[in-house]
């Protein structure tokens, strides 16, 4: 009998290996790695929604008649290797797994693969797309992506008569609007016993239902979000509010990234909702840019440049921030939000991700390969591939622009235009010097002069370097900026 072993997200009956497997035929092989769950501190929501997603799949597979050996093992080396000794599996393949180390650590051990379909564009694929470009273009791969898998297309035009409604979707947070609840499921006995085996992290809440640990209850989410929550989820893309966490974004980025469900599920009902006239054009193009668009993008990136994974062009060295480890607190509302919702939840949506935290690190010149570790700790949905072209291309711009052109920065005024949270600050968003001044808005001017030999010339931060130079009080920026740097550091913002 062979072995199919079944990586932690991969854990669904129709990706690669498990796809012809017939029970007759076929053990599965599951391991709980204990050096995956112990060696970093994992937010507790984060190895609650995995391990107990693995043990359901586990189960889910045993209805369907396989003989399933879940085992917790000190490591995935030790977990094949005690699989082997005690079944002999005529021969072990795997489907092609999600990170770089596990694949080293599959060809070390002799497993076989089978190509994944886990994504629309197998790395392959994409490999071939980017080719001898000199520039890989989000939206020139997103418009192939479209085109090739025919999503919101009539004929061989775009529906709507446009390939991007971003401009419908940046507004900021509108007054009286009523967000839809998130499907929430109570916690039974497997969640439960998943629990009490997990090293305790103090500051993190334990799971409150939020997140889906099945399959059939990540496609009961999927259905409310296009049902329900889709038609609100363009305009407000952006948008961040001090009294509700989840506005009208879909929640479904960690069910895709453990297999749970797939990508042409939400997109196939996605487009079919647009198209029974039930979604506006920019809802839906929205959401099917974030799946097919930027998510693949990002999974390209991930394989065809390994080198980005520790870039650090800017030469930031500094630590992650006392109150980023729940060491202290900050009295900066927008930060002190996001961080909570980390705490409470293990999410918080892009913005708050981009434009908070990420642009705070860059900021402050926080080393990039802290925040990406850090970010894949403390997500749900965080994994080796997601974070490393999103913390190091994206975010902190370590890669010196080879994804994104310009730095994502902003002074406090970004965050006061998408947000509620200067009202509530101690801080002033329009101040850069002072004792009020808000820390974002000093820091802001201070990056672009300590980084003046990686931008001045960059087209896109032209006009921003115009402003720097005819900033009279500089010098007192600097100073503040110390001040500012040293606090945080210290603990003390
Ligand atoms: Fe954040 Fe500055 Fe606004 Fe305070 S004033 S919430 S620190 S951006």
């Amino acid at each position: 009998m062979r072995t199919v072993w079944v990586l932690g997200d991969q854990l669904n009956r129709r990706i690669g290996a498990l796809a012809d497997a017939s029970p007759s035929e076929t053990r599965i092989l599951m391991v709980e790695s204990e050096a995956m769950i112990g060696d970093r501190p994992f937010h507790r929501q984060r190895l609650h929604l995995v391990i107990t997603a693995m043990r359901r799949f586990a189960d889910e597979l045993r209805s369907s008649g396989f003989d399933v050996d879940l085992r917790r093992s000190p490591s995935l080396r030790a977990g094949f290797r005690e699989h082997v000794a005690e079944y002999s599996p005529s021969n072990v393949v795997v489907t092609e797994p999600n990170s770089r180390p596990v694949g080293d650590l599959l060809t070390g051990l002799g497993v076989g693969s089978v190509r994944s379909n886990q994504f629309l564009c197998h790395r392959e694929e994409f490999a071939a797309w980017a080719g001898d470009r000199t520039r890989l273009r989000l939206e020139d791969f997103y418009r192939w992506q479209r085109t090739r898998l025919d999503y919101l297309m009539d004929g061989d035009e775009p529906a709507g008569g446009a390939w991007n409604f971003d401009h419908d979707n940046r507004e900021p947070p509108p007054r009286d609007v009523s967000w839809p609840e998130p499907v929430r499921s109570r916690l039974d006995d497997v969640d439960r016993a998943v629990l009490a085996d997990l090293p305790d992290t103090a500051s993190d809440s334990d799971p409150d239902g939020w997140w889906a640990t099945s399959r059939r209850a990540a496609l009961a989410r999927l259905r409310h979000f296009v049902e329900n929550v889709l038609p609100q989820f363009g305009p407000y893309e952006d948008a961040m509010v001090s009294d509700n966490w989840h506005l009208a974004h879909s929640l479904l980025s960690p069910y895709l990234n453990l297999g749970l469900i797939l990508p042409h599920e939400v997109c196939d009902a996605v487009e079919d909702a647009y198209r029974a006239g039930h979604v506006p054009i920019n809802s839906a193009e929205g959401m099917i840019r974030q799946v097919i668009g930027w998510r693949e993008f990002v999974w390209g990136i991930y394989w065809l440049w390994p080198e980005q994974w520790d870039a650090n062009v800017l030469g930031n060295d500094r630590p992650i921030p006392p109150a980023w480890i729940g060491e202290t607190s900050t009295d900066m509302h927008c930060v002190r939000r996001t961080l909570d919702g980390l705490a409470e939840r293990g999410w918080v949506h892009h913005i708050q991700r981009l434009m908070v935290l990420s642009n705070f690190a860059n900021l402050v010149g926080v080393d990039p390969r802290l925040v990406r570790d850090w970010m894949r700790e403390r997500y749900v949905d965080g994994g080796e591939w997601v974070m490393g072209p999103n913390v190091m291309g994206m975010a902190m711009w370590a890669d010196g622009g080879r994804m994104a052109t310009k730095p994502y920065v902003s002074g406090g005024a970004y965050v006061n235009r998408m947000s509620d949270y200067c009202a509530s600050c101690r801080f002033d968003p329009t101040r850069r010097i002072g004792e009020d001044a808000c820390p974002f808005t000093t820091l802001y001017w201070d990056f672009l002069d300590r980084h003046r030999e990686h931008l001045a010339g960059n087209a896109r931060m032209a006009r921003q370097y115009a402003t720097l130079d005819r900033l009279s009080d500089l010098p007192e920026v600097r100073r503040r900026a110390r001040d500012v740097i040293a606090a945080v550091l210290d603990g003390e913002l």
